[in-house]
């Protein structure tokens, strides 16, 4: 292939352009906030789930404690009226008497018992009410975060997306400078070749695979007309010629 030096010369203003844009894409995707962000969706998740599950074992609990406050009533009642049975001296079997006492007794116990599930309930949900509050109040939080930290993500993109419209912008004018089958072999090359297409002959040296070329290469170049493309024989992409090159 031919083309002109300067087209040559060209394409290595192509390639620093082309790795300025893939320094640039790479530091898009390695953006800390990023995976500051997927951590805090991710804990945010997890406390709308446990809050969700809270808030239902606070119900629960509720209807518990609504539950054992009427056994306790119920006992409270009875005992009440077998009290009054008691004090209103119409009984006068002994042995009634006697009954009557002791399921008093046992009654008491019951409501003893009772009183003992209703304190554990409400011990239960004072618990439960503080994890959830502690769980909203974290939320709120995360909340916070997520915006600061997506304002900072989306502020470091927007720059990002400055700088790689300049280049690019760059970019096309050599493009549109260029011969149409240079850039097409430098396109191929470019993706062959982890995004570099062309390198500079440097003091004998291919920048493009940092090898220096030997004396049967290094002939072959300086008997090539210069308008000849050629090519690094190591990694095959496009050698350029420049004033350095140390023929
Ligand atoms: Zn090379």
């Amino acid at each position: 292939m031919k083309a002109s030096p300067e087209a040559q010369l060209r394409l290595l203003e192509l390639a620093d352009i082309d790795a300025e844009l893939g320094r640039i894409a790479h530091r898009r995707r390695g953006l800390p906030e990023h995976a500051e962000i997927t951590g805090l969706e991710a804990r945010d998740t997890e406390l709308r789930d446990s809050a969700a599950a809270m808030t239902a074992q606070s119900s629960d609990l509720s209807r518990e404690q609504a539950k054992a406050e009427a056994d306790v009533e119920q006992v409270r009642t009875r005992i009440e009226r077998d009290r009054q049975r008691l004090d209103g001296g119409m009984i006068s079997s002994p042995k009634e008497l006697e009954n009557l006492q002791s399921e008093i007794q046992s009654l008491q116990r019951r409501q003893g018992d009772l009183e003992e599930i209703v304190l554990d309930v409400m011990e239960r949900r004072e618990t439960n009410q503080s994890s959830l509050e502690s769980a909203t109040s974290e939320r709120a939080r995360i909340e916070a975060d997520l915006r600061s930290v997506t304002a900072a993500r989306d502020a470091a993109l927007a720059a990002l997306d400055e700088q790689a419209a300049k280049a690019t912008e760059r970019r096309s004018v050599i493009a549109e400078a260029s011969p149409g089958d240079l850039l097409e072999l430098y396109d191929k090359l470019r993706a062959q070749h982890g995004g570099v297409g062309a390198a500079a002959l440097r003091l004998r040296r291919c920048q493009g695979c940092n090898l220096t070329l030997n004396t049967v290469d290094l002939n072959a170049i300086r008997a090539a007309p210069e308008d000849e493309v050629l090519r690094c024989e190591e990694c095959r992409r496009i050698l350029v010629r420049t004033t350095e090159s140390g023929l």
